[in-house]
């Protein structure tokens, strides 16, 4: 999927002079907080109506290197898997709480959801799993139907899923994880030791 297409930034609406400014800085300030949790260049254009050359200027400025280049590779399978889906499900639910409570909307709701995330993880010393573009990809599959939450019925805990998948007894892979991961290996251990 080329999300490049599907992304195309709007053509920014002219506003009066005066408001004009104001916007431009707003944009630039969040265009910096985005470069600086790691946002792709795809993504800065999909989220704010700066033009290009301008994001491209910014982006070299505060990276110190010119922006990747390509397309975000990212399917919807990959948030499903066994451990990227703790993390997706963690992110996906303090986005939500951003925007349902913290009437955030948009790229901003998907900003603050993130940095949730990463303070989340930081106690833990755990290793972030999804980047802030990998995050955002994630919302726009939540938006756009492809993916959902799914309550467990073990734990009740809500998990990102395959939106429309047959689903009657879902149970997270928290509760019950697949055989390879860590319980293999735990158990192996044992079975050497004695
Ligand atoms: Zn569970």
């Amino acid at each position: 999927m080329d999300l490049r297409t599907a992304t195309a930034p709007p053509n920014p609406t002219p506003l009066s002079p005066g408001k004009s400014v104001l916007h431009d800085v707003e944009q630039t300030q969040l265009a910096i907080e985005l470069i600086g949790v790691g946002a792709r260049l795809q993504v800065l254009e999909s989220a704010l109506s700066l033009p290009r050359v301008r994001l491209v200027r910014l982006y070299k400025e505060l990276r110190g290197a010119s922006p990747p280049r390509g397309m975000l590779p990212f399917s919807t399978d990959w948030f499903v898997t066994w451990r990227p889906n703790a993390h997706a499900s963690m992110l996906l639910n303090a986005y939500r709480f951003m925007r349902d409570a913290g009437g955030l909307a948009g790229i901003r709701a998907v900003l603050s959801g993130y940095r949730v995330y990463r303070e989340q993880l930081s106690v833990t010393g755990e290793t972030a799993e999804l980047s802030f573009t990998r995050a955002w990809t994630l919302v726009r599959f939540h938006e756009n139907g492809m993916l959902q939450l799914e309550r467990c019925r073990r734990c009740a805990g809500d998990y990102v899923v395959h939106a429309h998948g047959p689903r009657r007894h879902y149970v997270c892979g928290l509760c019950m994880p697949p055989a390879r991961a860590g319980k293999g290996r735990k158990a192996a251990a044992r079975r050497t030791v004695a």
